[in-house]
Parts: C-alpha cells; sequence; structure tokens
C-alpha cells in the first residue's frame, strides 16, 4: 500500500535518488563549466549503507520504484554496490538508472547482470558534432555501442531522453533522425522541454523552446498519444504500429504537469525535496545512520509531505533553490 499522500491527494510510488552531484561532462544547460566543489557544502555523499535504510523506510512507506540519478551516477565506484544493495534487501520493485553514458560501452554487461530494471540515457542529438557542442565530450560513438550492447544483451526497458534546444536539435531532420532510430529498436525516445535554473537564465532565454513543435511533428506523422501507469513518469508517449519504440515529451511548463506529480527527490547529501523547484528541502540523513532508526525516519518523511505544494511556479521564473540540476538529479 502507498501510504505516502500529500494535501492535494496526490500518492509517491517513485522516488529520484542522487547519488552524486559530480558529473564529467559540461552540458551547457547544466554545469556549462563542468562540476565544480561547493566549498560552502563539505558534507560528504551518502554512503551506500545508508541508501540501503533509505531504500527499505521508503519500500515500506509504499514506494516501488527508485531511480538513481546524479550528477553522473556511474561515475561512483560502488555504484554496482549500491545497485545490488537497493534489489537484494529493501523491497524496493524497480530499480532504474538516468546516465549520460559515457562508459556506457565498458559496463553494459555489468547494467545486465546488475539486475536494473530499465535505464534512461541522455543524448542530445545522433549528431555527433552537435552532441560534443552541447555536453564538451565526444562520445557518442561510444554511448552509441553500449546501447548495441544493451539490446544485444535483451536489456529490457531502454529509454534515450534530449533536452530540445533551439536551432540545435529541434528540426524535421532531427525528429526524422529519432523515429528512424527507434523504428527497429525497442527503445522509447522523449524530448524534454529544457527548464530555467537558478544558474541557467541567459542559456534558457537563448534555446528553450516549447515542446509544441515535437508534438505537432508528432499529430502530423500518424502517432497517437497513450495512457500512463502509475508509477510512470513524467512524459506523454506516442506510438504508431510501424516502429518499435515510443516518442515522447516531457514538457514541465505544460498546463497540469504538476496535477501528476508521483515522485518526490533525495539528493547526495541526503536532503528530501519535495518539488523539482521547491523552496524546501530538510536533511533526513540522521536517520539513516542505524537500523533502529527506521520507523524515526518513515516519519519524518512522511510528516513533511504536508508541505508540498500544489505546482512549481516555474512560469513565473522561481526556481527554488534548484542552482542546476545536477545537485537535484534532474
Ligand atoms: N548525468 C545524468 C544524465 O545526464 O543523464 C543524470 C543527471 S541529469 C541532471 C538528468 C537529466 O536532466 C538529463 O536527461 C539532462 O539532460 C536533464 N537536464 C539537466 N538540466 C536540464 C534542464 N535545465 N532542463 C531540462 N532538462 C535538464
Ligand atoms: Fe552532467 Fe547530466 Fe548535467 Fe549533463 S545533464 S552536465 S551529463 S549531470
Amino acid at each position: 500500500m502507498n501510504i505516502l499522500k500529500d494535501t492535494f491527494g496526490r500518492r509517491f510510488p517513485y522516488i529520484r535518488l542522487s547519488i552524486s552531484d559530480v558529473c564529467n561532462f559540461k552540458c551547457g544547460y547544466c554545469l556549462p563549466d563542468g562540476y565544480k566543489i561547493n566549498k560552502s557544502d563539505n558534507r560528504k555523499f551518502i554512503e551506500k549503507e545508508e541508501i540501503g535504510r533509505l531504500a527499505k523506510a521508503l519500500s515500506e512507506l509504499g514506494v516501488s520504484k527508485i531511480r538513481l540519478t546524479g550528477g553522473e551516477p556511474t561515475i561512483r565506484k560502488d555504484f554496482f554496490d549500491i545497485v545490488g544493495i537497493i534489489k537484494k534487501n529493501s523491497g524496493i520493485k524497480k530499480t532504474v538508472i538516468t546516465t549520460n553514458g559515457y562508459k556506457l560501452d565498458q559496463i553494459a554487461h555489468k547494467i545486465k547482470n546488475s539486475g536494473l530494471d530499465g535505464i534512461n540515457i541522455s543524448i542530445d542529438s545522433l549528431n555527433s558534432k552537435i552532441f560534443k557542442k552541447i555536453t564538451g565530450h565526444d562520445k557518442l560513438g561510444e554511448i552509441l555501442k553500449g546501447i548495441e550492447k544493451l539490446l544485444k544483451f535483451n536489456f529490457k526497458n531502454i529509454k534515450i531522453n534530449a533536452v530540445l534546444l533551439k536551432g540545435i536539435n529541434d528540426s524535421e531532420e532531427d525528429f526524422k533522425a529519432w523515429a528512424k532510430f527507434i523504428k527497429n529498436n525497442k527503445i522509447d525516445f522523449r524530448y524534454i522541454e529544457l527548464m530555467q535554473t537558478g544558474d541557467n537564465l541567459d542559456y534558457f532565454k537563448r534555446y528553450h523552446i516549447s515542446a509544441d513543435k515535437f508534438i505537432n511533428y508528432l499529430n502530423n506523422n500518424n502517432w497517437v498519444i497513450q495512457t500512463f501507469g502509475k508509477d510512470s513518469g513524467p512524459s506523454k508517449n506516442y506510438i504508431n504500429p510501424e516502429f518499435k519504440g515510443k516518442l515522447g515529451v516531457i514538457a514541465p511548463y505544460s498546463k497540469d504537469f504538476c496535477k501528476s506529480c508521483n515522485r518526490l527527490r533525495i539528493t547526495a547529501k541526503g536532503d528530501l525535496r519535495l518539488c523539482l523547484f521547491g523552496n524546501t528541502g530538510i536533511n533526513i540523513r540522521h536517520l539513516m545512520q542505524r537500523d533502529d532508526q527506521l520507523n524515526e525516519l518513515k516519519e519524518l518523511i512522511l510528516s513533511q509531505l504536508n508541505y508540498k505544494k500544489e505546482s512549481h511556479y516555474l512560469e513565473i521564473g522561481e526556481t527554488g533553490l534548484t542552482k542546476n540540476l545536477s545537485t537535484t538529479g534532474g
């Protein structure tokens, strides 16, 4: 039973857990100058034992799915130990990750063997020059090889996300390239609308474009909208019988986006975030230290839900505590 419920009647079967703020990429909308240590916050990233206790508490609160994210989650040396702890002992049904895929080619077999239930890989363009321009890294070839391996190992539930950027990856040719990519591969591709954060206002003003451009393409090319599952993400998915994969959009500025919110976030330093763009974020880590704190941890998380607001206020430029998405996991 899912016990996590807010004052607006929304339930929360889905947690996004950041396990590291560190990232090796320099995506223009996120960390354009690369990762920099926050000198005013010397707390370490949560340890795997703490994550194990947290996952157990969350599962007892009815959470069924945890997404490991970051920063770049696979940068952690104990990444597969963390997956193992959540998979083995917590009761969480689905453990999935979001990654930039920088070493997917090398770790595809480990991903398959880890028992992970799904992977979201961020690829902003299938054109290697544009990919490099956005991320600062010439890694597209390796990432695509990694995906080929995952498909060969019959890994289920592969998704690709790209941030939609005006004049960079939003042409009909880009849309067609993605449609071609998923025609014979059972992979879902989604465009995420660029979000404004504390750090990226100039970038946002220059490159933000509504996801309607892609939705119009879908509507004009026989793609039909599909409904959601209860712990599914925020994407609106479209299907077409001629294609094995789906196409989709994540449009946080769209009306009613927050009504279907079913997820909470926990940062790599153990702060509970009720909303990606909220101003509230209490630390819950002190209750992840011992097994006998389980009930206290559950009560603290439960009580915090009373403070979850109805909506983000992004449309009026309120980006909350989020300087960039590497600290809150996108
Ligand atoms: N490093 C991993 C990755 O890139 O997949 C995981 C963390 S990243 C913050 C998670 C997702 O957030 C990525 O798909 C990324 O493209 C997206 N993202 C980051 N900043 C964003 C922004 N300002 N607007 C929209 N999406 C953003
Ligand atoms: Fe790193 Fe992901 Fe941010 Fe890109 S979006 S800089 S890969 S954390």
